[in-house]
């Protein structure tokens, strides 16, 4: 039995408000939503970070990418525009460590992020 909250996700054994899921990656909007679109894009397989990828995984980091631009499609924000963040560490204030896709829109990003 996992330990890690995201992968109890992907096993559906606590819930979550699933918005796209294939064979390589899940998608569900966070809990702590930081915009109108805040969606999650995770690989099925456990990551803990993207620090953590190796040069076979360019194919799970480039699906996860094009997973979260169909999440943009399907959340109405692909024409107004959005933003990924991978947060990677502590000083990249990653708080979950199973590596995720942030999908976020629906307003103004501020630059440079906190
Ligand atoms: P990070 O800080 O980049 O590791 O992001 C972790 C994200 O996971 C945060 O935005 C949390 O709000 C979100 N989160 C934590 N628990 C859950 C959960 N059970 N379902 C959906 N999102 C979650
Ligand atoms: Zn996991």
């Amino acid at each position: 039995m996992t330990e890690c909250l995201f992968c109890k996700i992907v096993e559906r054994t606590i819930p979550a408000a699933l918005v796209y899921e294939d064979e390589l990656v899940v998608a569900f909007d966070d809990i702590n939503p930081q915009a109108q679109t805040h969606t999650l894009v995770i690989p099925r397989r456990h990551v803990t970070s993207v620090a953590d990828l190796q040069d076979s995984d360019v194919g799970l980091l480039g699906h996860l990418m094009l997973a979260g631009n169909k999440i943009a499609k399907i959340k109405g924000v692909a024409d107004t525009g959005y933003r990924f963040v991978i947060n990677t560490g502590v000083h990249g204030g990653q708080s979950v460590f199973h590596l995720h896709l942030h999908v976020l829109g629906g307003r103004h990003m501020a630059w440079p992020p906190g």
